[in-house]
């Protein structure tokens, strides 16, 4: 367990994490100075601090009036606490490992009984780049839409470009303008397309006016091959979450033109404009032939005509863009 709070090995604070026998607490303190408080071979953070902050004494020894002695130890843990802020960040809940190692008996069959921990558990850890997509977008994610955006990620397409762009861009990984002041404060975090300060990766994949301008177009392009308004909306264009009452095939059509518009976004990095409704109509183009040919070698031709129709009607349009 990482207790050396000065190299900060870890970010992600244990609640497990020593005060008794930690090197960092210089008064030092023996385990049996809150004897009561752990049944632990040593006293944690968590037996400490709840989300609140620091339990009152009060709390912590419910039953007994605190000697003179707990009570100077308890003011010593508030003072390394308070000496430490980012201690107070291991307030989170337990898991069912760290409950384990906590434990004084040897379980049997150890492996066995982890390895069924680990299948009964059925949480979806929340990524910390949702997190940062909420901030950016100030918008709520939440778990359910979580979960759908990697289910669409994940069968967006059978395009590794499409794939990995899909990835890279949820996951945040293209370097914006705030994110390189970040590594070199000396740079600008300027928008390079409207010069605007603070181009965070919500700024130029969403609300810049330039490219809000380039959604607007696509969104209208889509109105237009499958005659449905999608909304001016973060979740439907930057995560593929359509609307729930749409047919399968439909929504199935719209990621595939939505992925591409997305994918489009990184060959501009760094210039003034947009990508042009040109470009945008050849891409989908290379994407429909590969579904053709792969859904025609796994006989589900009927698939990918049901799929493509309206798309295949919009590209037989004369006065298409
Ligand atoms: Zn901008």
């Amino acid at each position: 367990m990482a207790t050396d709070l000065e190299t900060s090995l870890s970010k992600h604070l244990s609640p497990l994490f020593p005060l008794t026998h930690n090197p960092h607490f210089q008064p030092g303190m023996a385990c049996a100075t809150f004897h009561t408080l752990h049944d632990s071979p040593y006293l944690t953070l968590s037996r400490l601090i709840n989300n609140k902050g620091i339990k009152p004494l009060t709390d912590i020894i419910p039953d007994a009036e605190p000697t003179n002695m707990q009570r100077f130890n308890y003011s010593q843990l508030i003072h390394f606490l308070f000496t430490h802020p980012m201690l107070m960040k291991g307030s989170r809940d337990e898991t069912q490992f760290e409950i384990m190692c906590q434990t004084r008996k040897t379980k049997i069959r150890l492996l066995s009984t982890m390895y069924k921990t680990l299948q009964r558990d059925t949480s979806t850890p929340r990524p910390l780049y949702i997190t940062s997509w909420e901030n950016d977008l100030q918008l709520k994610i939440t778990d359910t839409e979580c979960t759908q955006i990697f289910t669409n990620v994940f069968h967006s397409s059978i395009s590794n470009t499409s794939y990995e762009s899909n990835h890279k861009r949820i996951s945040r990984w293209h370097y914006t303008p705030s994110r390189i002041q970040h590594l070199f404060p000396t740079t600008s975090n300027d928008c390079w397309r409207c010069n605007q300060p603070n181009g965070t990766a919500g700024h130029i994949w969403w609300s810049c006016p330039i490219i809000q301008k380039y959604w607007q177009t696509i969104l209208a392009m889509i109105a237009t091959i499958v005659t449905i308004n999608l909304p001016m909306d973060p979740k439907v264009t930057i995560f593929l979450l359509l609307p729930v009452h749409l047919p399968k095939l439909q929504k199935c059509l719209i990621s595939h033109l939505l992925t591409v518009a997305n994918t489009l976004i990184p060959l501009y990095w760094k210039k003034s404009d947009v990508p042009s409704v040109r470009e945008w109509v050849q891409k989908t183009e290379s994407i429909r032939l590969m579904n053709e040919i792969n859904l025609s070698l796994t006989n589900l031709y009927a698939r990918y005509i049901q799929t493509w129709e309206p798309w295949l009607k919009f590209m037989q349009t004369p006065s298409r863009t």
